[in-house]
């Protein structure tokens, strides 16, 4: 990896490396630093989510090009069509960019529950498909006849034989006696025997918590027809989990989904038109090619959907069906960038200023010290054994009390140099005694972020996601880094990993800022973000671009103040607010002066959100 952090493995051409930083692969090409930097002059020194709207265009249009393309080179006859499921990212400075940008395609939303429902009902253009998943009551039911009869093309998707009973029933509560009769579409999720795979694969398969199956189908089949709504029954709907890492699990879905479709259809389901093949689409996270997560091509994705529907409308002499998406990861994953700042390193200590080398050393360190001056790469691999050696030999000293604390912080500094410089030197023989010395040397680096807040999957299943500094990148950086978050639980960190390594610069952060970005951040993280430590949502900023082709800030929208965090979890922030004042008040250690000025730094303090600005005491 070094000094490129496998951009050219998980950027997709977003991002390019120019000079020393990280730049947006995109018009004038500002850097990750000169947007992060105007944002903290404007004074939010904090963690930064930056959103990137033509990110999400990008990959709109690259899903509806790719499955054209794949349509006409097959010579398809049905129709592409797509929706976002909101439960990927709701939040609304994502949403309305999607909207925006996707125009031109006829996009729409998918909602899980009734909130997400509103959002889909005020934010799709009528016309454009709403599809309604999940466990729905009769009041979510009824929720969608509203949408139907403002003109929503909007569709029930069936997950139990029940919701049919719910929707006869809501569907005489609007519609008796009218002589229009205007009613949601109905889909229908299908119980498959075949699952995805990887950690989210559960959404397909035989103990899915979703779907009808073969028996509950035939049912469902004749209740609807009973019940005059095959004319709204267009859909069959299946979902085998999300980030399919291969793609043969969703051939056989197809197959399996294929059939089922046809043999309806055949039964007299004359209106269905449409198999709806969910999401799953998988966004390529690794940094290192030995640990990548895909292996396939949105291109082979799109020609395998295709050719097996073709291929089955064929044999079972049936009109191909349109096609119809639900892929959320693919379409938001890319589209958000976290900025956050390295508040410290520890391990400092480990520098060559720190030494305190006396006039007479013990023989041992003097030659420690020998070794590391005149450490090259010839003789690296050898000093490096010696050092080591030594440094034995001197923690048992210690133990014996035949040297000092000083003489122990001078070997482990001056091993810890030659460690160091031997990993560099011997930088291409990557063999399992540097690797594992790497761990001995690792830096901590404090970032002001929380990973319970901004990157839940990483802490939830381990899910990586690329990682880099946006500056310095002319420099090979040599420190194995441990990350660690600024909560106070151990479960904050991303340790250092020797088979997934990551380099950071050895910097001064009391002189120089230090930034790291986490990409690929814009799917699911947000909502899951937990408030652990009441860190909330980081300081938010949307990046567009001018005529001119320069960029500017929208949306800003700041992390939330501390009393607001308070008042989110329903304390009184009255009550707070009071209770503050009094101690102040009736403080009987100062006087009238001093308590005037302590509640004006107090509620300075109480307006600024909770993350840290910075750890040093020298700047506010
Ligand atoms: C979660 C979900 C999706 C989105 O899956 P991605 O892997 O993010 O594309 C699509 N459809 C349904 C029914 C879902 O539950």
């Amino acid at each position: 990896m070094n000094k490129n952090y496998g951009i050219a493995i998980w950027g997709d051409n977003n991002f390019i490396i120019k000079n020393s930083t990280v730049n947006i692969n995109y018009k004038s090409e500002p850097s990750l630093l000169e947007i992060t930097q105007n944002v903290r002059e404007k004074g939010y020194k904090g963690p930064l989510l930056l959103r990137f709207p033509h990110l999400i265009k990008k990959q709109i249009s690259t899903l509806y090009n790719e499955f054209n393309r794949a349509k006409k080179e097959f010579e398809y006859k049905g129709k592409f069509q797509a929706v976002f499921p909101l439960k990927v990212n709701q939040f609304p400075n994502f949403v309305n960019s999607l909207m925006e940008v996707s125009k031109e395609f006829n996009y729409g939303l998918e909602a899980g529950s009734k909130a997400e429902l509103l959002i889909a009902i005020t934010h799709t253009p009528i016309g454009a498909p709403i599809t309604v998943n999940g466990f729905k009551d009769k009041e979510m039911i009824s929720l969608c006849f509203i949408a139907s009869q403002m003109g929503h093309n909007i569709t029930l998707t069936i997950e139990g034989l029940g919701e049919i009973e719910t929707i006869i029933e809501v569907n005489k509560e609007f519609n008796q006696g009218k002589e229009k009769i205007i009613t949601p579409k109905i889909g229908v999720r299908i119980r498959l025997h075949s699952s995805g795979i990887g950690v989210w694969a559960k959404s397909g398969g035989y103990s899915s918590k979703f779907g009808l199956s073969s028996t509950e189908l035939l049912e469902a089949y004749d209740l609807i027809k009973k019940h005059n709504l095959l004319q709204q029954f267009w859909m069959v709907h299946f979902h085998i989990g999300s980030q399919m890492s291969e793609i043969a699990p969703l051939k056989k879905a197809l197959r399996e989904a294929g059939n089922i479709y046809a043999d309806l259809k055949n039964r007299g389901a004359f209106a269905l038109n449409t198999v709806n093949i969910g999401g799953g689409l998988a966004v390529e996270y690794s940094q290192q090619k030995e640990n990548k997560e895909v292996n396939y091509s949105l291109k082979e994705f799109a020609n395998d959907v295709v050719f097996v529907m073709k291929e089955i409308s064929k044999n079972k002499n049936i009109e191909e069906p349109d096609i119809f998406t639900e892929s959320g990861r693919f379409i938001a994953s890319s589209h958000s960038v976290l900025i956050a700042p390295v508040l410290e390193l520890f391990s400092q200590d480990y520098h060559e200023k720190s030494l305190r080398l006396k006039e007479q050393n013990p023989p041992l360190i003097t030659e420690l010290n020998d070794l590391w001056i005149s450490l090259n790469r010839s003789n690296a691999r050898e000093y490096l054994h010696d050092a080591l050696d030594h440094m034995e030999s001197l923690l048992t000293l210690f133990d014996l009390g035949y040297i000092d604390l000083e003489d122990r912080s001078n070997t482990e500094i001056l091993v810890n140099l030659i460690i160091k410089k031997s990993i560099l030197l011997l930088n291409n023989e990557a063999t399992k005694e540097l690797k594992k010395l790497q761990n001995k040397i690792q830096e901590r680096y404090l970032v002001n972020f929380s990973v319970f807040q901004s990157l839940p999957d990483f802490w939830g299943l381990q899910q990586h996601f690329p990682m880099m500094p946006i500056d310095k990148l002319d420099i090979k950086a040599t420190n194995p880094a441990t990350i660690w978050d600024i909560t106070c639980d151990s479960d904050g960190e991303i340790p250092f990993d020797s088979n997934a390594p990551l380099y950071l610069h050895d910097v001064d952060v009391t002189k120089d800022e230090y930034f790291l970005a986490f990409f690929l951040t814009g799917a699911y993280q947000e909502v899951l973000g937990m408030k652990h430590n009441l860190f909330t949502h980081p300081t938010e900023v949307t990046i567009q671009f001018d005529e001119k082709n320069l960029y500017y800030i929208e949306n800003l929208t700041e992390s939330k103040n501390i009393m607001d965090v308070l008042d989110e979890i329903n304390y009184d922030k009255n009550h707070i607010d009071t209770k503050l004042k009094n101690l102040i008040e009736e403080s009987t250690i100062i006087n009238k002066q001093e308590k005037r000025e302590l509640q004006n730094r107090l509620n300075f303090y109480l307006s600024e959100n909770s993350y840290l600005k910075t750890i040093q005491s020298n700047e506010s």
